[in-house]
């Protein structure tokens, strides 16, 4: 049965998955939803036999309806194969009474590339059968992952560009030195003196610039975006979540249909709303635990039912999640409203203008599976301590933050249901504040002396990625305020 994608605020319906996908954002400001979340027609004991591969397959056919079996399996093959450094892709580790589902093997070690590996190839597959003829220019604002997977998997793919904005300072020196060595003709990368909501609103107001969209349009160029507010991204996140339920199952560690929990470090809700809609698509997953680090406004949210955006911006140890704007939040309210586009856009206009909402009561209802925790910078330190120390598992911060905000929900509640955390980053990729975590303060500079350090303790080879970078040369220099945004994208496109 073919799905259609309508809009979040409304005015948009009726598009076709492939549509959804080009666009990234709807016309009127609103996040792309599929009429409905389908459910998994195949048992779980099945699922449980299947590769990577064939999993993303079975799951993501449900939702992009319109791309053909073969399309749709070409472009699996060519995002899941050896730029992985597992067969498995995404790997269960069970320490410490958790189990770690590792999303970092991919090219830029986070967890971005789960996704961002098989967009392009979505993508430019959905201008193939839309017959668009212009050139698509990715907008991509990141908190430091987005922006160096997304132009891992666009760098030279015919047809298109990318520009890259991220917060300067805001971001950590693996991930800093990751993106601005970044090789490829139709790649740009560009640092503006703001954080990562400023850079994130200055994009969607890009996209929502009705003249200058007719301007590109004049001069052969058209917007989209590999943000996750993209649905193709978010449709390739739900795989892993199916995936590691049925490996539990094919390695004995739970009974079929038992209940398990799923805790993620959350920034802006794209990977936790995936294991929502994996919830819904028949996985049996209880709790949803949302782990924030100090800018900790979801937490009040499931807490109170207000959404509060008018606090300070605390820049943390794990950079990727510092955002007061969770976009797919939009996704969740939406929904919870009974897919009622005209009151989330009420409340989305009461964010914009009062920076907060208010949900009523039944809406809160309707997120119940959600718990909301949060881990301060010495707690994420601890944590990471504690599970190297004890059984020589090493975290990265943002998963520190997840088995942190775990273990108190697991003291305050007693409930003992097996438990996946979502492992977002390699631990190389924050090095210094990880190496900080397990010995203390560092006199030195050198952040490769740290990486080798932390390979020696650890056992854990450097990775590729962070090779690459060691002697790799600056390639991107630029540098903006938030209000010269647009600016750059004509000094970049040349009009
Ligand atoms: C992006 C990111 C997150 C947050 O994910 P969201 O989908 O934005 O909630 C957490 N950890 C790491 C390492 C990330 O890169």
């Amino acid at each position: 049965m073919a799905l259609s994608y309508q809009s979040t605020r409304g005015k948009e319906n009726g598009v076709t998955a492939s549509q959804a996908v080009l666009k990234g954002l709807a016309e009127d400001g609103g996040l792309f939803m599929p009429s409905e979340i389908p459910t998994l027609p195949i048992p779980m004991k099945e699922l449980a036999g299947m590769s990577y591969q064939e999993t993303a397959y079975e799951v993501m056919k449900l939702f992009l309806t319109d791309y053909t079996e073969e399309e749709l399996k070409d472009c699996i093959a060519r995002a899941y194969d050896s730029k992985f450094d597992t067969e498995e892709i995404a790997p269960l580790a069970k320490a410490g009474g958790m189990y770690f589902l590792e999303l970092f093997h991919g090219k830029t070690i986070a967890f971005k590339d789960m996704a961002l590996s098989i967009l392009p190839h979505l993508m430019t597959t959905a201008a193939k059968k839309n017959g668009v003829d212009k050139e698509i220019v990715i907008l991509t604002a990141t908190s430091g992952d987005t922006g160096k997977a997304a132009m891992a998997g666009f760098a030279d793919v015919p047809g298109t560009r990318i520009i890259v904005f991220y917060p300067k300072g805001g971001v950590s020196k693996v991930q800093e030195l990751q993106m601005r060595t970044q090789k490829g003709d139709n790649t740009s990368v560009v640092a503006i003196h703001g954080n990562f909501d400023d850079a994130q609103t200055g994009v969607k107001k890009l996209f929502g610039d009705k003249e200058f969209a007719k301007e590109l349009a004049h001069k052969g160029f058209q917007f989209s975006s590999a943000n996750s507010i993209n649905i193709g991204r978010l449709v390739p996140q739900v795989v892993y979540y199916v995936y590691a339920y049925a490996k539990l199952l094919e390695n004995g560690e739970i009974e079929d249909g038992e209940i398990i929990n799923v805790t993620v470090p959350t920034g802006n809700f794209g990977n936790i709303l995936a294991a929502y809609f994996a919830k819904h698509m028949g996985v049996p997953i209880g709790r949803l635990i949302c782990a924030s680090n100090e800018n900790k406004v979801l937490y009040d949210f499931f807490a109170t039912g207000t959404y509060d955006r008018k606090r300070e911006f605390i820049l943390t140890n794990s950079p990727s999640m510092d955002i007061l704007i969770s976009s797919n939040l939009e996704r969740l309210i939406y929904l919870s409203a009974g897919w009622d586009a005209e009151k989330n856009a009420s409340l989305m206009a009461d964010l914009s203008r009062t920076g907060e909402y208010a949900i009523t009561e039944e809406m809160k209802k309707n997120m119940e599976s959600f718990t909301g925790g949060f881990a301060t910078q010495e707690e994420d330190g601890a944590m990471i301590r504690k599970l190297f120390k004890e059984v020589g598992y090493l975290m990265d911060t943002h998963t520190g933050v997840a088995a942190a905000v775990y273990q108190q929900y697991k003291e305050k509640t007693g409930d003992t249901a097996k438990t996946v955390i979502a492992s977002t980053a390699s631990p190389y990729k924050f090095s210094r504040s990880v190496m900080e975590a397990i010995g203390g303060p560092r006199e030195t500079e050198d952040e490769f002396a740290l990486i080798d350090e932390m390979s020696r303790l650890s056992g854990v080879p450097v990775p590729q990625a962070v090779e690459e970078i060691r002697t790799a040369p600056i390639r991107h220099n630029r540098e903006c305020d938030v209000d010269g945004m647009k600016a750059e994208v004509r000094d970049i496109l040349g009009i």
